[in-house]
């Protein structure tokens, strides 16, 4: 069977300012009705209020982009994002075209106390990008990435999506960091780490971020780097979307032949055992240039698999010498690997994982791929066409910064495990979520933490999950958004 059937799993299911609003200025009758006609929205407490049209009009004078309203031609496409699940109505959506639009769209929510909602890629699982009632501070217009092959570094949009990073980067022999579907938008990955299939060469894309310009909750433009408001570029590596709205990040390039080592090896769920525990004794010596890990799914052809993902970031014929036992285990259903263009492994999930899927996912991050955590990774399987682990590899450039270097603080980990499930039909949607709790359940006593990222209920346990991070992380929330403006995240309450 070829890579492409492969990918196709039964998850594939596959799925200006146009308000109309009044008319001439100076006529009387007309500013009458509109200030009687206001929009019902929600608060930042939760409580219902009434904007007048009259301010929304100006709201919308002064933005580029459009600002929807319901039944506005666009409303409904810009209000979905990629989980299904997530069906909500924000009273407002201000496309924002440039930073002078998010600064208007953040002072509009601020001195209004709305609801504020910023959407990047709108890959968000707990659907934190929208919101019922709201302003939805809507990035998907600003896709720019532009690269300085020289400097090696890339200034890039903050609604962007990984591809556009990608390809914008590949196209000059270069590259950075980018997760593994490539219809995930930079914003909220970058804020909250960022792992991808060269992390353990080039680190979190965190690791990679130079600089940022970010809107912050009064509404100023900052561009934070190292030397310039040292603390809020900290926070901004790795606490999520808590303090701003980013316009741009800046990241550093690498130099970078495309033409990688690289696919996947499957093997029946039958010699699981022997993967498992061969990865387990092996992943500690891996080279940096190897990125690689176990999956386990049903798939609809091959059925129960265990599959290893496979990047070497390097020479091909050290690649070959070093996965050689890796591919001498057992008898593998499918074995893909070799030298193709790195696009085709960032690519291949993107149909399994299309927009509109209804998903659920919770992760563990674990210090040692134990032979406690091999045996209780088989008890555990769950043989169900929707539901899969996948493993993204850590270690390598992932450990080098200390857990206080950057608000992220998960550096001393083995692996990070992701419980995935997905599906289509909304009456399945209690039984899904639960099928994700449940195998997470069972292997969560390995767990050091979670990946924010990658976790539906990550905002009940911040504190913990931030650990020596939280209370810096606490302060500069207080100094840059002690209103708590930018709730809808993980939110670190203001100190
Ligand atoms: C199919 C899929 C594959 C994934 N693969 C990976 C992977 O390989 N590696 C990995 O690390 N993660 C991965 N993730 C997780 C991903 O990093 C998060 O879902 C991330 O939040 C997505 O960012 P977004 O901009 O698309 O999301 P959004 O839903 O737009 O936003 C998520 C959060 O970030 C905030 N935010 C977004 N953009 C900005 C901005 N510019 N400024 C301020 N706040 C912002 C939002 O307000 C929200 O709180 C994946 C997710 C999905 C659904």
């Amino acid at each position: 069977m070829d890579r492409r059937k492969f990918v196709k799993t039964s998850l594939a299911a596959g799925v200006a300012a146009s308000f109309p609003l009044v008319a001439a200025c100076g006529d009387k009758a007309k500013v009458a009705t509109e200030a009687e006609a206001a929009v019902a929205a929600v608060s930042l407490d939760g409580a219902e209020i009434e904007l007048s049209k009259a301010a929304i009009r100006e709201f919308g004078e002064a933005l580029s982009g459009p600002v929807l309203l319901s039944g506005d031609p666009g409303y409904d496409s810009a209000r979905k994002i990629w989980n299904g699940m997530h069906d909500k109505h924000p009273a407002l959506i201000a496309r924002c075209r440039n930073t002078r639009d998010i600064q208007h769209a953040v002072d509009f929510a601020r001195d209004n106390s709305l609801l504020l909602a910023v959407r990047g890629g709108g890959h968000s699982w707990p659907g934190k990008s929208v919101c019922e009632g709201g302003l939805m501070l809507d990035l998907a217009e600003m896709i720019r990435v532009d690269v300085d092959a020289g400097a090696r570094t890339a200034w890039c949009d903050g609604g962007a999506l990984l591809g556009n990073l990608d390809d914008a980067t590949l196209a000059q022999g270069l590259v950075t960091t980018a997760g593994v579907v490539s219809h995930t938008g930079v914003g909220g990955y970058t804020l909250g780490g960022g792992f991808g299939r060269l992390n353990r060469k080039f680190g979190l894309t965190i690791d990679n971020l130079l600089a940022a310009e970010i809107v912050t909750a009064d509404g100023k433009v900052h561009e934070v780097s190292a030397d310039n408001e040292p603390d809020l570029f900290w926070a901004i590596r790795g606490g999520g979307g808590n303090f701003g709205a980013v316009s741009r990040f800046k990241y550093q390039l690498h130099p970078f032949d495309r033409n990688v080592l690289s696919g996947l090896i499957v093997w029946p769920i039958d010699q699981a055992r022997d993967v498992l525990e061969f990865y387990a004794g092996w992943q500690g010596g891996l080279s940096r240039e190897l990125y690689t890990g176990p999956a386990m799914m049903t798939h609809p052809e091959l059925g129960q698999v265990i599959a290893m993902e496979v990047v070497y970031n390097g020479d091909p014929v050290q690649g070959e010498k070093e996965l050689a036992p890796l591919r001498a285990i057992g008898k593998p259903a499918v074995d893909t690997v070799t030298v193709q263009d790195y696009k085709v492994l960032q690519t291949h999930e993107d149909a399994t994982v299309a927009h509109g899927i209804r998903s659920y996912a919770k992760n563990a991050m674990i210090g040692e791929f134990s032979q406690a955590l091999v045996d209780d990774m088989l008890d555990s399987f769950v043989a169900d066409p929707r539901a899969a682990v996948f493993t993204h590899t850590c270690g390598g450039a992932v450990g080098d910064p200390g857990a206080t270097d950057t608000a992220f603080p998960h550096r001393d980990v083995a692996t990070m495990i992701v419980f995935f499930t997905g599906w289509m039909d909304p009456e399945l949607d209690e039984e899904g979520k639960q099928i994700c709790r449940d195998w997470h359940a069972a292997l969560e006593k390995y767990s050091l933490g979670y990946y924010d990222n990658i976790e539906q209920d990550g905002d009940r346990r911040v504190a913990n999950n931030f650990g020596p991070n939280f209370d810096r992380l606490r302060q500069v929330k207080g100094r840059f958004d002690p209103g708590n403006l930018f709730r809808l995240n993980s939110n670190i309450e203001p100190a």
